[in-house]
């Protein structure tokens, strides 16, 4: 692995886009992460850099001839309607597009003189646009990869075990949905399921008691291993193109009567939302920080999930948010209220651990692969990542601003995640939001 800093990190850049030089975007021009959107007037997705309240137009900006110098090939990949053909470009090429982006939209350079004539062309605003799942995505894993979540909730399920032996040995993790991964924005439907309240009765069937939201981060697989060939963790992080927000919406009422003997199902399937922008590893290299310090006594990894340069820098700092609006606080025209903040840092294993040890037996991982972090929790409670956690199950429910309160979410409340990276001597950049509003459970008869 290598890590570098280039001219696209300076702190003191600044863009001709002047919302993307106020301090507090999410967006400014040393972030330019990718995603997909459509406009209000068109169907056709489109592969979109976010700078500031704007977007760069790809598909426009590659028809003019900004991105000519990269290639034929390069040049069709932003002109595509996901950003598979980019994923499968991999990591070289996306560099290369994020180092060109940052001197079209910079101030004062000669390619940036150009993209500003084109402006009316190849800049559109972020209100008249909507995002869309940024790649089609093959297959989905979701991992586990907080102690401290994996501690909390094995605590409510096995009070005197609540870490299995494998945790520390092995990167925990379940093969997910891909078809019922949707974009920020987009409702999500209580859903029903089988549930067994009282162990001395019958299970029923009808719409779940215990919806959860789940706050991960998403890494988007770039590149391809033939299947039978395994990703060196060495090499893992050439085959992340980026991170993104994602909810692993969770109904615990269904998850805890179906999960033994073969893991999460229907509890989890129905829904996951991921945000709408991709931040690039190339753009999250400032804030590197070392892996997870493991606790005295805890084993040392297996020799295929260590690596000095993953240990010394493949952490991210990284600050997540969980916020949520309730349908009274609508229709009180208040604000959303934060339920949470928590850090990447305290995750036990790191991205690449979590590539590597995917494909260790041989798996063939495909561009447009999604492999989730797992709910992010840390030590306090004020870092829980998850309702689960927050409200003990039930035993404490979060008590709102608003005189509500909540163990598991009601419908008509919205969940919004954010997060974001700041340390001194980078520019401040951000993931953009990831929200998702409960809607009731279909009317069909139970
Ligand atoms: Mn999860």
């Amino acid at each position: 692995m290598t890590f570098k800093l280039d001219d696209t990190h300076d702190p003191s850049l600044r863009s001709w886009i002047a919302s993307a030089n106020d301090g507090v975007t999410d967006f400014p021009i040393q972030n330019l992460p990718f995603g997909v959107f459509r406009h209000d007037f068109e169907e056709r997705p489109r592969v979109g850099i976010a700078i500031g309240d704007q977007v760069l137009d790809c598909l426009a900006a590659a028809r003019a001839g900004c991105f000519a110098e990269l290639g034929p090939l390069v040049d069709d990949a932003l002109q595509s309607w996901s950003l598979n053909a980019l994923l499968a470009l991999g990591r070289g090429d996306a560099r290369e597009i994020r180092r060109t982006a940052s001197r079209l939209l910079r101030e004062g350079t000669p390619e940036a003189a150009r993209a500003q004539a084109l402006r009316e062309t190849i800049i559109v605003d972020m209100d008249h646009i909507g995002m869309v799942v940024p790649a089609e995505i093959g297959d989905y894993t979701d991992f586990y990869a907080s102690i401290f979540h994996a501690t909390n909730v094995g605590k409510m399920f096995r009070p005197d075990a609540p870490l299995l032996p494998n945790y520390k040995y092995v990167p925990i993790g379940y093969h997910g949905r891909a078809s019922s991964i949707v974009p920020t924005g987009t409702p999500v439907r209580r859903p029903r399921g089988q549930t067994r309240p009282d162990a001395e009765a019958p299970p029923m069937f009808g719409p779940s008691k215990s919806l959860d939201y789940e706050l991960e981060l998403g890494a988007l697989v770039c590149g391809e291993n033939a299947l039978g060939e395994t990703v060196p963790l060495a090499r893992a992080e050439e085959r992340i193109f980026g991170l993104c927000l994602l909810n692993d919406w969770s109904a615990r009422d269904i998850q805890s009567w179906e999960y033994v003997p073969l893991g999460p199902f229907l509890a989890k399937s129905f829904a996951t939302t991921v945000g709408g922008w991709v931040i690039t590893l190339d753009a999250l290299e400032p804030f590197r920080i070392a892996a997870f310090t493991r606790p005295e006594g805890d084993p040392a990894p297996l020799a295929y999930l260590s690596d000095p340069a993953d240990r010394s820098q493949g952490g991210f700092d990284i600050t997540l948010e969980v916020w949520i609006r309730t349908a009274a606080m609508r229709a009180a025209d208040s604000a959303a209220v934060r339920l949470s903040s928590g850090s990447f840092e305290s995750m036990y294993w790191t991205v690449a651990q979590l590539l590597a040890h995917h494909s260790s037996n041989g798996c063939n991982l495909r561009p447009g692969d999604l492999i989730g972090s797992g709910t992010i929790s840390g030590l306090e409670k004020s870092s829980r990542g998850c309702l689960l956690e927050l409200a003990a199950r039930g035993a404490e429910p979060v008590q709102l601003s608003s005189g509500e309160s909540r163990s598991f979410l009601a419908d008509g409340d919205e969940v919004i995640f954010r997060a974001w990276c700041a340390r001194d001597g980078a520019a401040r950049i951000g993931f953009g939001e990831c929200r998702g509003e409960i809607r009731p459970a279909s009317p069909e008869a139970e």
